[in-house]
């Protein structure tokens, strides 16, 4: 948009000089949010490795000399997908697992030091969609992301589905097993009011932003043709996130990798393509 590439009104509003109007970039955003619930553990967690100055000294060091330790592993340690209801055709919720708890909303965010566990769920396929905009035409000027989380009453329901999950896992004896006590909101006593409720406060983003310059037909509804040329200026792709046309059911770093790869073949069959006219 800095470089007049975008919705030409809002470019205006900002003193761009137009080079293409393109009102879908900046448009169409998704992401993924998921909800957290904390556990106090019966055994130890990697609390115990990790909330202590001395005990992250080990532990990193543990990593730096010998590449192992819980520093060289994920800390969603399992994860997979779910589907809601038995009659779904695919899943519709990914979860995870932490061996660890830890305070994100307090002014220094730290590991907790009593042993703790976390299990959260996203939903895959987010409805709700938001958008980026420009604040300024000055490039240090942070943009204007507006989310729009929640927005249809699909994704108000998944919500739902998703502290459902949770609820449903936490009440499995394996996890009573190494439950020492839920910490509030306690999922497994919560109204579907509550669930959603506690969703709208507390998901967080898993930081998988895309699509605001997603493929599709024309220049009225997208950014992009299938081929990642951004719709009537010669020369110029967008390979990223934003390409996609929606966010993907899972995480998004492997499929920008395929999308990458995709896009270097289909450069360099239009440069031979070129090359032959
Ligand atoms: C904290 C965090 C955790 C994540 N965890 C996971 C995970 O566990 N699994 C997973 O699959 N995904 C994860 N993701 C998401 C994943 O990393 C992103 O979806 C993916 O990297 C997006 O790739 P991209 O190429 O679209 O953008 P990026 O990887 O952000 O690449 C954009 C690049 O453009 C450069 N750039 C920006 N502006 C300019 C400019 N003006 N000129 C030149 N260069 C510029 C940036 O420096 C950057 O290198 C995570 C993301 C975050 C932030």
């Amino acid at each position: 948009m800095l470089s007049g590439l975008g919705p030409a009104a809002h470019l205006r509003d900002h003193g761009i000089a137009v080079v293409k109007d393109l009102p879908q970039v900046g448009q169409g955003m998704q992401d993924h949010l998921a909800v957290s619930h904390y556990f106090r553990a019966t055994e130890a967690t990697l609390n115990a490795r990790l909330a202590r100055v001395l005990a992250q000294m080990i532990t990193g060091a543990q990593y730096l000399l010998m590449g192992t330790g819980p520093l060289s592993a994920p800390v969603n340690q399992c994860s997979g997908y779910v589907r809601s209801r038995r009659s779904n055709r695919v899943p519709d919720l990914q979860i995870y697992a932490n061996p660890i708890s830890y305070q994100t909303r307090t002014a220094s965010p730290a590991v907790e030091q009593e042993a703790g566990f976390l299990l959260c769920a996203q939903p895959c396929r987010p409805e709700s969609r938001g958008s980026i905009t420009l604040a300024s035409s000055d490039p240090t000027t942070p943009p204007v992301i507006q989310a729009n989380s929640l927005a249809t009453e699909n994704d108000r329901a998944m919500a739902i589905e998703a502290e459902h999950v949770l609820a449903q896992l936490a009440a499995t004896p394996s996890v009573q097993a190494i439950t020492a006590k839920r910490l509030e909101p306690d999922v497994t006593a919560m109204s579907d009011d509550d669930m959603l409720a506690n969703f709208r406060d507390n998901a967080n983003t898993v930081f998988h932003p895309s699509c605001t310059c997603r493929m599709g037909r024309n220049a009225q509804e997208s950014v992009l043709d299938s081929r990642l040329r951004v719709h009537g200026v010669d020369g110029l792709r967008v390979v990223d996130a934003s390409a996609f046309p929606n966010v993907t059911s899972g995480n998004t770093n492997a499929p920008v990798m395929m999308l990458a790869e995709r896009a270097s073949r289909m450069i360099l069959e239009d440069a031979a393509q070129a090359r032959r006219v």
